[in-house]
């Protein structure tokens, strides 16, 4: 039988674009309403998203990658997360990875196309002078051995420490919210909200460039995807990472049900209504897309990242580049460009 579709809901999504496109917002009551809109809609919902994404961000994709320079036994319980002590899981743990294998993954990454590449260390923020050095030794081989952006993702920042990476090299802060404040003592009380609201605003007033979203499908409900994406536009964060929950078993989130590929491509075209300026970078859980992964950009991602996630193996990056070729859109490589804008800018 055929499906009775509602004119009223296209006209709806129409209106809210044409305004957005003009350089207005959309409320949060109407993202409230837009990330519940039935299946039947998402091809029309997607195809605005698309709209918006070349109309804010153009034809090209962010490209970036990570490695994880030191793993497991976190002094956290994110109940998420295969790497904190305070689970049983399989992630391997291990200390500080040797530089030179950093810089080899670095340039790597930069051969495949990545703009951007994350040094992720478990735990919460830079405490000694041994992460201190490690990190200053770290960044001192990046800046020798790769025109790659150098990003980092450590924990909390204070103000002294977000001041001490920046003189160190490093460009952009990663620092997910995770979920919205009323869903966050489900999913970490070892740490707080605003300790990530303060790293964020801490990493901006240092002079980098701020990364920050979270994980979807942890058992929020769709207005707490609402309350992140608003969380996020207050904080004008501008780079918004968006992952969907990899259960690991062992985990106290290691039993919930994946996200469905609809549920995740109307999250991420609700996302880029919210943030329509924002570079919105799709990573971790991207495999229950199953094939269709390709529709992350047409759903409004200007960003993804490739090769391996922190503790689990991403696709493979000739598949991912393969994609972004096919969909004729370009890989962003412009880290020279923005590094020569922002000495313009400093001057
Ligand atoms: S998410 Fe980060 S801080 Fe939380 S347990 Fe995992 S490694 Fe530790």
């Amino acid at each position: 039988m055929a499906s009775q579709l509602d004119n009223s809901v296209y006209t709806r999504i129409d209106d809210i674009t044409q305004r957005i496109l003009a350089g207005g917002e959309m409320s949060a009551d109407e993202g409230r309403w837009m990330i519940r809109l039935d299946d039947d809609y998402l091809p029309w919902l997607m195809a605005s998203a698309d709209r918006i994404r070349k109309t804010f961000r153009g034809n090209e994709i962010e490209v970036c990658a990570i490695a994880n320079v030191r793993s497991g036994n976190c002094s956290e319980n994110c109940s998420f997360c295969s790497q904190s002590g305070h689970h049983k899981t399989q992630a391997p743990a291990y200390d500080y990875i040797p530089a030179d294998e950093l810089v080899a993954q670095a340039k790597k990454a930069r051969e495949w196309g990545a703009s951007d590449f994350g040094v992720v260390s478990k735990g919460w923020g830079v405490r000694s002078d041994k992460e201190e050095g490690k990190l200053e030794e770290y960044f001192a081989a990046l800046d020798d051995g790769s025109d790659i952006g150098r990003c980092a993702s450590l924990g909390a920042l204070t103000k002294d420490s977000a001041g001490k990476l920046k003189a160190m090299g490093m460009e952009n802060y990663h620092h997910n919210l995770e979920c919205a404040e009323s869903f966050f003592d489900q999913v970490c009380t070892t740490h707080t909200y605003q300790e990530n609201i303060d790293t964020i605003n801490h990493a901006r007033d240092a002079g980098l460039r701020v990364c920050a979203g979270g994980i979807l499908g942890m058992g929020e409900s769709l207005d707490q995807r609402i309350e992140m994406a608003e969380t996020l536009r207050q904080l004008q964060v501008e780079s918004v990472p968006l992952n969907f929950l990899s259960p690991v078993l062992g985990t106290p989130m290691g039993t919930r049900t994946p996200m469905s590929p609809q549920e995740i491509l109307r999250a991420i075209a609700t996302y880029r209504f919210m943030l329509p300026q924002a570079e919105i970078r799709i990573a971790g859980g991207r495999q229950f897309l199953g094939d269709m992964q390709s529709m992350i950009f047409m759903a409004g991602a200007s960003g993804v990242m490739i090769g391996d996630y922190l503790t689990t193996k991403g696709r493979g990056v000739e598949d991912d580049l393969k994609m972004i070729k096919d969909l004729k859109l370009d890989v962003r490589g412009n880290t020279q460009q923005r590094r020569q804008q922002d000495s313009t800018e400093a001057a």
